[in-house]
């Protein structure tokens, strides 16, 4: 199974489903990840069966027995990404086609059947259909989709479930930075990692989440947006943020950011911004960079820029780095020329106002 397959979906529409003056007024002002839409897809997976029952139906709770397998051994994974709004009123993704490569490795990954990319991709579809007029007109909007897939069955046998269930659900959320991009502050956690060689990094996997929540609370408790893993090994090289790549942007006007070498997520955002970077004549390295060299960059001057890069953010310029023994500033602390131009590259393609030479903006 390479990911053709697809399903015909059912769709049965919700009989009472928000109305528009009401849905107006949640959409004036959503936040992240609390408001939802009217609809959920879901599909099921049983061995010997393949993928089943595709289905649009209303959005409600599910369901589930006690011994269900995902609330004992953590046997999930989900993907993220934004829905956006043109100009001219139709909806786009952005590159969904890797989320649903990933969504399949991240699946492998865990022992799970992976949900075949076609059907991925006409899940999407199927829910933005049915939820068109959830998709925000604020240029600063985007509906954000939450296609995730656990173990379903009914064992407290600790083995790969034999049956699945896929879903996908759907919220409207507002622009990440109220009044402009402003830089982060990150807290360089030294007590915990985040994923081992061998381990489940490179995977989304709800697990990993749960891992690092500790490491974020540390952050927040000192006054930081985000926290920085190093590598479990020798606790030296910069990995990612809790949920964003990393990227180093020099005096020479080189940049690196940290390899895929299995320990963190392989960012679609991190991939578009490699590319734009080489195609904009800079040098992009994907290197071993020490938490060590950053500081001693940013206090030579060598270090230009820090940014971070996610679906959620686009790309947010790093200020004040920071950890128990001590901070540094990278630069003036203000976000940098090369990373606002990055970003006002990529934020264009998506939200079609440039041109798309790379064929990333699915209709
Ligand atoms: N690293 C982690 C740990 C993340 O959760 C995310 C968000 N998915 C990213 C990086 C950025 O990935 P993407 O650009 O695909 O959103």
């Amino acid at each position: 199974m390479n990911g053709g397959e697809t399903l015909d979906f059912e769709i049965r529409p919700h009989l009472s489903p928000v109305a528009a003056e009401e849905r107006s007024a949640l959409m004036a002002n959503p936040g992240f990840g609390r408001i939802f839409t009217d609809h959920m897809v879901t599909v099921r997976y049983a061995d010997g069966k393949g993928w089943y029952d595709a289905r649009v139906e209303q959005r409600a709770p599910i369901p589930m027995d006690p011994a269900t397998a995902v609330l004992h051994y953590a046997q999930e994974v989900f993907e993220g990404l934004k829905a956006y709004r043109t100009v001219d009123g139709g909806v786009t993704l952005f590159r969904p086609d890797a989320n649903a490569a990933r969504f399949r490795a991240s699946a492998q990954r865990m022992a799970m059947a992976p949900v075949p990319e076609r059907l991925f991709l006409d899940a999407l579809e199927a829910l933005i259909r049915v939820d068109r007029e959830w998709v925000p007109n604020d240029p600063e909007g985007s509906l954000y989709l939450r296609p995730f897939q656990y173990a379903s069955e009914v064992f407290l046998g600790v083995k790969p479930s034999s049956e699945y269930l896929f879903l996908v659900i759907a919220s409207p959320v507002g622009s990440y930075f109220k009044g402009g991009v402003k830089p982060v502050n990150v807290w360089v956690s030294r007590d915990y990692t985040r994923a081992a060689t061998g381990g489940t990094g490179a995977a989304k996997c709800g697990g990993n989440y749960a891992a690092s929540l500790v490491a974020q609370a540390e952050a927040i408790e000192h006054g930081c947006d985000q926290v920085v893993f190093l590598d479990a090994v020798e606790q030296k090289y910069v990995e990612e943020l809790g949920g964003m790549n990393v990227f180093f942007v020099f005096d020479d006007g080189s940049i690196v950011t940290p390899p895929l070498t299995g320990t963190i997520l392989p960012g679609i955002t991190r991939e578009s911004v490699i590319r734009l970077a080489r195609d904009g004549g800079l040098t992009v390295r994907e290197e071993l960079y020490s938490y060590e060299q950053w500081r001693a960059d940013a206090v030579s001057g060598r270090l230009r820029e820090a940014f971070a890069c996610g679906t959620a953010a686009v790309i947010t310029p790093i200020g004040v780095v920071r950890d128990r023994e001590g901070e540094f500033t990278v630069a003036d602390g203000k976000a940098g020329q090369t990373t606002m131009s990055l970003r006002d590259t990529l934020v264009g393609i998506q939200r079609g106002q440039f041109d798309d030479p790379y064929g990333w903006v699915h209709r």
